[in-house]
């Protein structure tokens, strides 16, 4: 089945500071099937592959009296409706042949590597793999999806970077990991950061600001402190003023896609072949699961890739 409308979210309008948070970079694609997804443009001219990032639209489960597309196993949706879910999205995709991989994510620095389907579930914050016919899927609400593609050596990765699994480095593993298993060259590499909870909605306490402050230089590029409006110094304290100054607030926020653009970077990547969604998780209800807008009643949101044929 092949996606019937699409709507590309606005004209090209190129920023200055991120080329890449570029809307025309990104397309929502509504399926015959109701299911709304969203695709890179620049992944989906590989005619071998396949990749998505479902949205909230489409599905059979209920959820404050709509129908929502929730593909993640949650207290509150059946099982049976969870798995017509992905079905629906992998038919949406053109992906129904393929095996989906779904990990076991605890929010790690811990990459595994697939041949094969698994026949038990993997621990694991990101899949490689160079097979074909797996669809390599992560789950999110929040957190950061990255899918990740090397189409000279045919090889793909999925990656779930919370802000702990940023704080270790997953994406910069994952690509460690590529170059050991398929001999990817990361200058080769295409990356497409989707939708996550954004900047302007993501609270963390100063101790999670401390700890990447500790693991990287550029940390402080990421951060915002939270306004009040008659602070005229912000992070301040992040730039170790004497005492006496102006006191450390007790939360700041993180954007958490700058940080994985960064360390994307860091890898080897080029500058022009990161796509990064400007979508904010808890700021689109409309169309996003947001587990912090959200709380449990929350649904799960999926981003898959998957080499589908050799030619
Ligand atoms: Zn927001």
């Amino acid at each position: 089945m092949t996606p019937k409308k699409t709507k590309t979210l606005s004209r090209t309008r190129i920023s200055r500071n991120n080329p890449t948070t570029s809307r025309a970079a990104w397309k929502l694609h509504t399926s015959e099937n109701g299911v709304g997804f969203l695709q890179v443009p620049a992944f989906s001219v590989f005619p071998w592959l396949v990749h998505g990032f479902s949205t909230a639209q489409g599905g059979v489960s209920t959820l404050n009296d709509g129908k929502v597309l929730n593909l993640g196993f949650t207290e509150w949706d059946a099982r049976e409706n969870v798995q017509q879910n992905r079905k629906l999205f992998q038919s949406a995709l053109a992906a129904a042949d393929l095996a989906l991989v779904s990990l076991q994510q605890f929010h790690s620095g811990v990459v595994c590597v697939f041949s094969s389907g698994p026949n038990e579930p993997y621990s694991g914050d990101a899949a490689i793999t160079n097979t074909l016919h797996l669809l390599l899927g992560l789950q999110t609400a929040d957190c950061v999806p990255i899918l990740l593609l090397d189409p000279k050596k045919r090889a793909i990765a999925a990656v779930h970077a919370g802000w702990r699994g940023t704080l270790q480095r997953i994406v910069e593993k994952t690509i460690g990991r590529m170059k050991m298993e398929f001999k990817t060259n990361p200058s080769d590499l295409l990356a497409a950061i989707g939708p996550a909870i954004g900047g302007c909605c993501y609270e963390v306490g100063t101790e999670v600001a401390a700890a990447f402050l500790s693991q990287f230089g550029n940390a402080p590029e990421w951060f915002d402190e939270l306004r009040t409006g008659d602070e005229p110094n912000p992070l301040q304290w992040l730039n170790q003023f004497p005492p006496g100054h102006q006191r450390p607030p007790e939360n700041v926020r993180l954007d958490l896609r700058k940080a994985n653009r960064a360390q994307l970077i860091a890898a080897g990547l080029r500058g022009q072949n990161i796509f990064v969604s400007d979508l904010c998780t808890a700021c689109r209800p409309d169309l996003l699961f947001s587990y912090r807008k959200q709380g449990s009643e929350s649904g799960r949101m999926m981003a898959v890739i998957g080499i589908r044929a050799e030619k």
